[in-house]
């Protein structure tokens, strides 16, 4: 049998003196015992708050529930923590109650682009499916909470079966994201015919699970699970590590699992005011993450969701952190640093600027060393003109089926193709009088 750490022996023979621990490692046994109050939460950690704390905190809980496995709570340090980032994560604040003027409930606004209950369609070519509602752990950071209140619900087959038909009839739709909730709190059978169903489906070229099970309950990927994943290639995983004490020996074996399984590994993080907002930090947590197999994917803004300012920083503390991470260790450790654009604008990548200046035929930059260089243009270049027309094109695609689709956005500036020469908003007023004197 598997050694248990000090803190695991501990809080499982206080959650049960007969049994101390012999089922810690059964998900079921975590999900049965998850801690959903502040007199539990309290007896497991050694810990007790003053009336007055307690009765804010018991009115957090009744907007947002409180939800954590033993497993992830056995990851506290009683003797700090206040501070842990793994309490910080998993234990309400009174703050969350207080709603600032910038903040909203979907600040995304996922349920805008939302053509059916349980899809978000946002970019061209991927949705973001959402195939469950709960979650084995809640996040006080979570940029869903709109939706952790709904008392457990999860989506019935009828329901899931309307968005696996809008995938089915939308071609676009190359890249499906299983998102929730967490995916892995579906059953194997269940989600083993999920992924079926899709994969069956022509132009679904990959599939993603996003995940926080190797971070908060990673006895959930069992053999059983990962040989049925297995099965559904091309799958890629993606998890949600915030901080390096989250990668313990039971999650480097979840991710070991899946790796050898032969899916491809990402993690997501959120940068978050007191948890981890301090490049050695995130440094530690990304080198951490690849010897694990896993790619640092993004690093999140937090987003403007209802009771998160105590968790927000400045844009210029995630630009500080990439400036140390760019350069400074292997590239594939450094992830994409991005705000979620507020109203369903999508991912904004955000870095430090390297390019110091221009001519037409240089180009001044400065590397992360301080070191400024020339890079010298080439003195002639044949410019490929674009006109969509491949056939006649020097450039070999021949793709059978390549996609025909128009240039959007700033693309569709750059075309040669397309006529446009500006984008202007909607509601611009000037424009607006040139309409009106005509
Ligand atoms: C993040 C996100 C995706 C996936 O974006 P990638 O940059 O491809 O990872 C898709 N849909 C929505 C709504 C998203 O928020």
């Amino acid at each position: 049998m598997k050694t248990m750490s000090h803190r695991e022996q501990e809080v499982a023979t206080r959650i049960d003196a007969a049994t101390k621990g012999s089922h810690w490692r059964d998900w079921r046994w975590q999900l049965e015992h998850s801690i959903r109050d502040i007199d539990t939460f309290e007896k497991l950690l050694g810990i007790t708050f003053e009336p007055e704390e307690r009765s804010r905190l018991q009115e957090t809980l009744a907007k947002f529930p409180l939800s954590v496995t033993p497993y992830y709570l056995s990851l506290i340090d009683p003797e700090n923590f206040r501070e842990d980032p793994v309490y910080m994560q998993a234990f309400p604040f009174p703050s969350e109650l207080t709603v600032m003027p910038h903040e909203m409930a979907d600040p995304l606004s996922e349920d805008q682009d939302s053509p059916v209950e349980t899809i978000t369609h946002r970019y061209p070519d991927r949705v973001l499916f959402h195939v469950s509602n709960v979650c084995s752990m809640y996040c006080r950071h979570c940029t869903r909470k709109r939706k952790v209140g709904d008392v457990d619900y999860v989506p019935d087959k009828e329901t899931l079966q309307k968005g696996i038909d809008y995938i089915r009839e939308t071609p676009v739709v190359r890249d499906v994201l299983l998102s929730g909730g967490d995916p892995l709190m579906l059953s194997d059978d269940f989600l083993d015919w999920l992924l079926t169903e899709l994969h069956a489906i022509p132009h679904v070229e990959v599939i993603r699970i996003g995940s926080r099970m190797p971070v908060v309950l990673p006895y959930r990927i069992t053999d059983e699970l990962v040989a049925m994943l297995k099965k559904h290639q091309p799958l890629w995983f993606n998890t949600h590590f915030n901080h390096p004490r989250e990668i313990t020996a039971s999650s480097r074996e979840a991710l070991a699992k899946l790796a050898d399984a032969g899916l491809p590994l990402g993690n997501q993080a959120v940068l978050l005011a007191g948890v981890n907002d301090c490049p050695r930090i995130i440094k530690a947590l990304c080198q951490k993450l690849v010897q694990n197999r896993v790619r640092p994917y993004y690093l999140y803004q937090c987003d403007l969701s209802e009771g998160l300012a105590h968790f927000r920083t400045p844009v210029g503390k995630g630009i500080e952190i990439m400036e140390s991470m760019i350069g400074h260790t292997s590239g594939f450790a450094v992830p994409t640093y991005v705000v979620d654009a507020p109203g369903g604008g999508g991912k904004i990548p955000l870095m430090p600027n390297y390019i110091i200046s221009w001519s037409t035929h240089k180009v001044i930059l400065r590397n992360y060393e301080g070191v400024i260089t020339t890079y010298k243009e080439p003195d002639s270049y044949e410019t490929v003109f674009c006109d969509r027309n491949c056939e006649k094109c020097t450039l070999q695609l021949h793709l059978e089926g390549a996609d025909e689709r128009k240039a959007i956005g700033i693309e569709s500036l750059l075309a040669d193709y397309d006529e446009a020469i500006a984008l202007t908003p909607e509601n611009n007023e000037r424009l607006g009088r040139r309409d009106d004197s005509e």
